[in-house]
């Protein structure tokens, strides 16, 4: 570590404790954003984390999606956010209008969100999901109902096909993990034979079919660490390495591909969460009337979860 790293931490973790603030990090973020962070995890266990902490500040290092959820789930505490600009392109794909005139031509079908979405998104859907819980809540939703999945038309997929279920899908998709492709895969396959392949389900349909697992961040950190394998190829944000490597140090882990960097999540640096904490902000707000809404597709997922 730099010694410019060393005074950076030391300041971050002061303020921290000054504001008693509660840091939650995604594992997409920067190696130094996550161990100064009081929580990393993936989406689904950052909502749990954020709704659980007695602290009134919360600090989110993720995309602005996953500091909403905070707010709609704990609107008595304030969220910060340390780069307002960090957003996720496949959850601004998608409106509010959009799921409504679905919902006009399909008044009974059930619109499962993917919690990469705008508020307003959510407060028009039916239920939330992540990719840890998705297919465990459409397993929970009517045999016959008709399901429209949003954004992201890969994870959607993948699920349906796990599931034998007919899936509406969206048409959107994360940039990031479209990096993923086939042809790469299976040539670091025939370099590393004895690697397993563990994938993101946001990842093409053909990688994940060729995969060894695919589940969220936090079942691929499981998987490996579980796993009697020595090293693995990973198809997600190369964010997932720092927490790979740190649990595994005898383990090797190859990255699918050089480009698996979200721009949006590597936007949050430490110098800017120490901006936030000393000037608190910049604080997330979500109105009121689409919060209270929002708030029932994101209970419904946690409840469908458990
Ligand atoms: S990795 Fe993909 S889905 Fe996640 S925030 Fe970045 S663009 Fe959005």
């Amino acid at each position: 570590m730099r010694s410019s790293d060393g005074y950076l931490v030391d300041r971050f973790l002061k303020l921290k404790e000054e504001r008693s603030a509660y840091v939650i990090a995604h594992y997409y973020q920067r190696p130094e954003v996550q161990d100064v962070a009081d929580f990393v995890g993936d989406s689904y266990s950052m909502a749990l984390a954020a709704r659980e902490t007695s602290c009134q500040t919360i600090l989110v290092a993720g995309v602005d999606f996953m500091a909403e959820t905070a707010v709609i789930l704990c609107p008595e505490k304030t969220v910060l956010t340390p780069e307002p600009e960090a957003t996720c392109p496949m959850a601004n794909d998608i409106t509010a209008r959009d799921v409504l005139e679905y919902k006009e031509r399909y008044p009974d079908s059930i619109v499962v969100c993917y919690v990469n979405t705008p508020a307003e998104v959510k407060a028009v859907s039916d239920v939330c999901c992540t990719s840890s819980n998705a297919a465990k809540i459409i397993e929970k939703l009517p045999p016959g109902a008709r399901i429209f999945f949003i954004p992201d038309r890969h994870l959607g997929h993948n699920i349906a096909h796990r599931l034998n279920r007919s899936i509406d899908l969206f048409h959107s998709c994360c940039p990031t993990h479209e990096e993923v492709r086939l042809n790469e895969l299976l040539e670091l396959k025939r370099r590393y034979p004895a690697a397993k392949i563990l994938v993101h389900p946001e990842c093409r349909p053909e990688v994940v079919e060729v995969a060894d697992f695919a589940g969220s961040t936090k079942a691929i950190i499981q998987y490996a660490g579980s796993s009697d394998a020595d090293s693995f190829i990973i198809g997600t944000e190369c964010g997932i390495l720092h927490p790979l490597q740190k649990a595994n140090p005898g383990k090797e882990f190859i990255l699918a591909t050089e480009d698996l960097i979200c721009p949006n999540m590597k936007s949050i640096t430490l110098e800017k969460m120490i901006h936030s904490l000393e000037h608190m902000e910049t604080r997330v707000e979500v109105e009121e009337s689409v919060r209270d809404k929002a708030r029932i597709a994101l209970e419904r997922m946690i409840e469908y979860s458990s």
